[in-house]
C-alpha cells in the first residue's frame, strides 16, 4: 500500500531540501528521499564545501611565500621559502579538516531534518508509475508513496570521457568525498580546464605538486568571459602548466606512471588531424564536466528530455504539470546557489497550485571560480552587451589602486562593470582577484533589482575593502 503525500522529493541536495522545508512549513505533507541519508547532496558530499575546505587551508599554506608575511622581517624563512616537493603530511592534515567540516554540517543538517515534519527516507527512489515512487534503503526494504506533485532533484555526476583507460583516472568525488584518502600527487595531470579542473590544479600547486592541465578548447574555463580566462592563464604562468587545444585520446599505465595521450589541433589553415603527443603523471584527474542523473523509471512520468535533462520552463515545471525538475538535473546552471533558488521557485509554484507564481532568472546567477586568483562574473560581459544593444558603458577598477589589495600584497586583479549607456542600468560585472566571490554578491543583487550606475556610486561601501571598487568603477560612468 502506498502512503499518500502532497509532494515527493527525490534528492536532498540544494535543489531538494529548500523546497521540502518550505512546503512542510506551509502545511503540505512531504516525503524526501536520498541515499546519502542526509542533506546537502553532492555539494557537501564531494563538491563545493569539501573542495573549499581544502582550498582555504592550501591558500593559507601558500600565502607566507608571497603574501604580506613574506615581507615581515623575523618571520621564519623556512615557512616562506620555496616548496621542495609535495607535502604529504600537510595534505593528510588538510583532509582531516575537510572531513571535520563535512561532519559538522551533516550534524547540523540532521537537526534540521528532526526539527521539521518532512518524512526523510534514507534510500534510492525509483519512479514506479505516473503517480508513485518507491524508495529502497539497500536492505531490500521498500516504501511506496503516492504523490500529488513530484520534485525530481537528482542532481548530476562527474562525466568521464569515453576513451580507453578512462577508468585509470580519478574524479573530484575521489579527491573530496568524506574519508577521501588519495595521496598528494607529485605530478598530477588534469583532463579538462573547466572550473573543477582549474580549482583543483591551483590547490595542488599550493601544496607543492606540479600540475599540468590538458584542455580541449583554446582557453581555460571554456564559455567563460575571455578577459577573466586570459587573466587566469597569465597569472598561472610558471605555476601550472597549461596545454590548450589538446583532445585527450587515452590513458595507459606504464609501471608506476600514467601516460595520457592526446591529439593537438592542426595548425591554423593546415589540413589533417593535428600532432599527437603524451604526458606522464602519477595521478590523472578527469574533470570533464558533469552530467544530469535521472531516477530509475523516469519514463513513467512522460517528461520530455533535452539531451538527457528534463525540459523545464522558467517556473521549473516539466512537460508533465505534476513534475518539477530544479537544480543540476536540468543542466541549465549546475551551481549550488542556483539550485537553491530553483528549488524555492518550484516550491512557490507548487504552493500556487501549479501556476507560474515565481520564475527563475538564470541570467542573474553569479558564477564563481575558486582558483588562485579567484574569478567571479554575473550577467553580461562587455562583448555580450555590445552584441545585444550596441550602446554600452563600462567602468573598471584596478586592484593596484586598492587599499585592501595593497595591504594583502595581492594587487593583481580588476573589477569591471558593464552598463547600458542610456539608462545607466547594470547589465553585468566581472571580478578577478582577491575576494572576487564576495564582491560579486552585491553586484548580483544590483543586477536582479535593476539598479543603475548612480545607485552603485552613491551607496558608501566600506573602506578599506575591495567592494569600494564598485563605487569607484560606477562613478566613472555617471556625469
Ligand atoms: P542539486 O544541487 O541539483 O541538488 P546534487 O547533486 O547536489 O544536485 O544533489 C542531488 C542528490 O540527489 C544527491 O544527494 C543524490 O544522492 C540524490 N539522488 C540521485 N539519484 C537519486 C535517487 N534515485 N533517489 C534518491 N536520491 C537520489
Amino acid at each position: 500500500m502506498a502512503e499518500r503525500v502532497d509532494v515527493a522529493i527525490i534528492g536532498a541536495g540544494g535543489a531538494g531540501y529548500p523546497a521540502a522545508f518550505l512546503l512542510d512549513k506551509a502545511g503540505h505533507t512531504v516525503v524526501m528521499a536520498d541515499p546519502i541519508g542526509n542533506l546537502g547532496g553532492d555539494c557537501l558530499a564531494e563538491g563545493c564545501v569539501p573542495s573549499k575546505a581544502v582550498r582555504e587551508v592550501a591558500l593559507a599554506y601558500e600565502r607566507p611565500r608571497r603574501g604580506p608575511l613574506s615581507a615581515v622581517s623575523g618571520f621564519p624563512p623556512e615557512s616562506a621559502g620555496p616548496r621542495d616537493g609535495p607535502n604529504g603530511a600537510v595534505w593528510r592534515g588538510i583532509l582531516e579538516h575537510k572531513d571535520a567540516v563535512q561532519q559538522l554540517r551533516y550534524d547540523q543538517h540532521r537537526h534540521e531534518i528532526e526539527a521539521s515534519r518532512v518524512h526523510f527516507v534514507a534510500g534510492r527512489a525509483e519512479v514506479v508509475s505516473g503517480g508513485e515512487i518507491e524508495v529502497t534503503d539497500g536492505r531490500a526494504r521498500a516504501e511506496r508513496f503516492a504523490f500529488g506533485h513530484l520534485v525530481v532533484a537528482t542532481g548530476s555526476a562527474p562525466s568521464r570521457l569515453p576513451i580507453p583507460g578512462a577508468e585509470l583516472a580519478v574524479t573530484s568525488h575521489d579527491l573530496f568525498r568524506l574519508g577521501a584518502d588519495l595521496e598528494l600527487p607529485e605530478r598530477p595531470v588534469v583532463i579538462g580546464g573547466g572550473y573543477i579542473g582549474m580549482e583543483t590544479a591551483t590547490i595542488l600547486e599550493h601544496l607543492g605538486s606540479q600540475p599540468l592541465v590538458l584542455e580541449l578548447t583554446d582557453q581555460v574555463l571554456p564559455g567563460f568571459d575571455l578577459d577573466l580566462a586570459r587573466f587566469l592563464e597569465r597569472s598561472l604562468t610558471g605555476r601550472v602548466r597549461l596545454e590548450l587545444g589538446k583532445a585527450v585520446t587515452g590513458i595507459e599505465r606504464e609501471g608506476s606512471e600514467l601516460v595520457v595521450r592526446y591529439r593537438g589541433r592542426p595548425a591554423t589553415g593546415a589540413e589533417g588531424r593535428g600532432e599527437e603527443g603524451s604526458v606522464k603523471g602519477d595521478l590523472v584527474l578527469m574533470a570533464t564536466g558533469r552530467v544530469p542523473v535521472l531516477p530509475p523509471g523516469m519514463e513513467h512520468l512522460g517528461v520530455r528530455l533535452d539531451r538527457h535533462a528534463p525540459l523545464v520552463d522558467a517556473g521549473l515545471q516539466t512537460t508533465n504539470p505534476k513534475v518539477w525538475a530544479p537544480g543540476d538535473v536540468n543542466a541549465k546552471s549546475m551551481l549550488f546557489h542556483s539550485a537553491v533558488r530553483q528549488s524555492l521557485v518550484a516550491a512557490h509554484n507548487i504552493l500556487a497550485g501549479g501556476a507560474s507564481a515565481d520564475r527563475m532568472d538564470f541570467s542573474a546567477v553569479p558564477f564563481t571560480v575558486f582558483t588562485d586568483p579567484e574569478l567571479a562574473s554575473v550577467g553580461l560581459t562587455e562583448a555580450q552587451a555590445n552584441e545585444r544593444d550596441g550602446d554600452v558603458a563600462t567602468g573598471t577598477y584596478d586592484y593596484k589602486l586598492d587599499s585592501r589589495a595593497q595591504i594583502l600584497g595581492e594587487t593583481e586583479g580588476f573589477l569591471k562593470l558593464v552598463f547600458d549607456a542610456h539608462s545607466g542600468r547594470l547589465l553585468g560585472a566581472q571580478v578577478a582577484g582577491v575576494d572576487a566571490a564576495q564582491v560579486i554578491a552585491p553586484l548580483a543583487l544590483a543586477l536582479n533589482e535593476g539598479l543603475d550606475a548612480r545607485a552603485l556610486a552613491e551607496v558608501a561601501f566600506p573602506h578599506p575593502m575591495i567592494s569600494e571598487g564598485i563605487n569607484k568603477a560606477a562613478r566613472q560612468v555617471i556625469v
